[in-house]
């Protein structure tokens, strides 16, 4: 049967996909996806026709999955994380209405995002207004990124960055530090993970002063806490402000909360 769905697998292994997502896979007769991803997948795509392309073909990607669809195939695109989150999706979208594509059946299946992985495993540092920024300027101007940087700095939001570092973009990361020291003390907690819920998964809790000392790549989410993000055995918290309302000790009352 034509239909596409456009599938966020997680982070990585298949425990922290949703059901939904397996579900999905399993309707599939045919899956497209960059090669790690697919590869993460692997025991749940066993007998079924698979199009692993590179990283850099995300819209060869896009487009041989409307194609497929079109010619009746049950098709998965799948992104890492969440599709809808520097995913597949949108580009997915923007391929069907260049082909004025109305009648395809399409289904987008959320999944964890890498902010969600993250978050869940430094602590709860994202507990309060948030704003994800990716530093990736290969596809948006770095001007209008810095601006997004100052601007979340300012307002006091704590920031998810994605794709912070690579191989070729390796200042990026060191000039966000530098706004965001400008809006914020240099201990304020930052979180580092690499490879969330892979094999070679890192949690690293530092501070916007230290945090270049701790290796940052591909395949690392920063989390850069706001003004009342504290550290606490080890763990990054962004209270929302039930301290300051109720009593939180034993005793007080809160513990069934
Ligand atoms: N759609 C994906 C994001 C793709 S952009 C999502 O929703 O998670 C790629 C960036 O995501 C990477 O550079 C990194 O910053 C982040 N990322 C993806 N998977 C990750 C993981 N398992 N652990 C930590 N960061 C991850």
């Amino acid at each position: 049967m034509s239909k596409l769905y456009i599938i966020g697998i997680g982070p990585g292994v298949k425990e922290q996909m949703t059901f939904r997502a397996k579900e999905a896979l399993d309707e599939c007769d045919t899956i497209i996806g960059y090669k790690t991803y697919v590869r993460l997948i692997e025991d749940s795509v066993q007998g079924k026709e698979i199009v692993s392309l590179g990283m850099t073909e995300e819209v060869q990607r896009a487009q041989k999955a409307v194609a497929m669809a079109l010619e009746g195939k049950t098709v998965g695109l799948i992104s890492g994380g969440d599709a809808g989150i520097y995913g597949m999706a949108g580009l997915a979208f923007e391929v069907l209405k260049e082909r004025g594509e109305t009648q395809l059946p399409v289904e987008v299946v959320p999944g964890v995002s890498a902010l969600n992985a993250a978050a869940s495993l430094l602590g709860a540092p994202m507990n309060h207004d948030f704003a994800s920024i990716s530093l990736s300027d290969l596809l948006t101007d770095w001007e209008t990124i810095e601006k997004r940087i100052r601007a979340a700095g300012e307002a006091d939001f704590i920031i998810a960055l994605y794709n912070p570092k690579s191989g070729k973009r390796t200042w990026q990361i060191e000039k966000t530090r530098e706004i965001l020291l400008q809006c914020r003390p240099g201990s304020t907690p930052v979180g580092i993970v690499k490879a969330a819920y892979r094999e070679k998964q890192e949690v690293i809790v530092t501070d916007l002063k230290n945090m270049l000392a701790h290796e940052i790549g591909m395949l690392s989410t920063v989390v850069v806490g706001n003004l009342s993000t504290y550290v606490s055995n080890g763990k990054m918290i962004t209270p929302r402000g039930y301290g300051k309302k109720y009593t939180l000790g034993p005793g007080a009352g809160g513990e069934d909360v």
